[in-house]
């Protein structure tokens, strides 16, 4: 790994190295000068036990993720996830919505509607994002420190990773599917809460607040977005 500053995942030291090689195969990890702890023992685990970890939203394993390693895949990551929340939107929208009309199926097999509901997942999840950093980058301010808005983002995004699990609770469709979707995003907004942490080194009271200021952000384009669409079928009464 380059050059790079890590951290101690214990205790948010700053650390210069992972661990020392000695040359002769000899590996030892780097202890900690503050707590006297592995700087991070997970590079010596498997990612699965990293990931099981993450899922459980230790903030050891976030620190791993989040300073330790070169994980960029987060826009990829949050297209993939966008992806995931328009399919279950849209199929949302198709099960409440039958109809037999030809026009209706012509403009369901464009699937312009998914297209729509992609647009919108992705204008209320950057009001999500503007919402959390407009909030902390305020807080920041009035202590007198500097937000790293970007480093901020990318693990907004990452750890939003939950999402992903809406593929399988629509694919695999039951009477609990609506509790499902509630606890999915509970979990998203957990990790979310505990990346706000990891990046602030900051309590969980501030990292819940920021939490609650993007959802009442995003709450508000949703409903918009609703008026919107009701105003138009007003307007323009389907045919
Ligand atoms: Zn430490």
């Amino acid at each position: 790994m380059a050059a790079a500053m890590f951290r101690c995942i214990e205790c948010n030291q700053d650390a210069n190295e992972l661990h020392r090689d000695y040359k002769n195969g000899i590996l030892k990890i780097t202890i900690c000068e503050s707590c006297k702890k592995p700087v991070d023992k997970y590079i010596e685990y498997d990612p699965v036990i990293i990931l099981i970890d993450a899922i459980l939203c230790k903030i050891q394993a976030f620190r791993h993720i989040l300073y330790n390693t070169e994980i960029n895949i987060h826009w990829k990551l949050c297209v993939f996830c966008l992806l995931c929340e328009a399919y279950l939107r849209w199929s949302l929208l198709q099960d409440s919505e039958p109809s037999s009309d030809p026009a209706d199926i012509i403009r369901y097999t464009k699937e312009w509607d998914f297209y729509a509901m992609f647009g919108q997942a992705a204008l209320e999840l950057a009001m999500f994002i503007t919402g959390v950093l407009g909030f902390l980058w305020l807080i920041q301010w009035l202590r007198g420190h500097q937000l790293q808005t970007r480093f901020l983002l990318k693990a907004l995004l990452l750890s939003s990773y939950g999402k992903v699990l809406l593929i399988p609770a629509v694919i695999w469709e039951h009477d609990y599917s609506p509790l499902c979707f509630s606890l999915i995003k509970i979990f998203v907004l957990t990790s979310n809460s505990q990346a706000i942490r990891v990046i602030l080194n900051c309590g969980r009271r501030l990292s819940l607040m920021a939490i609650a200021v993007g959802l009442l952000l995003e709450t508000c384009v949703t409903r918009s977005l609703q008026n919107l669409h009701w105003r138009a079928e007003d307007i323009m009464p389907l045919q």
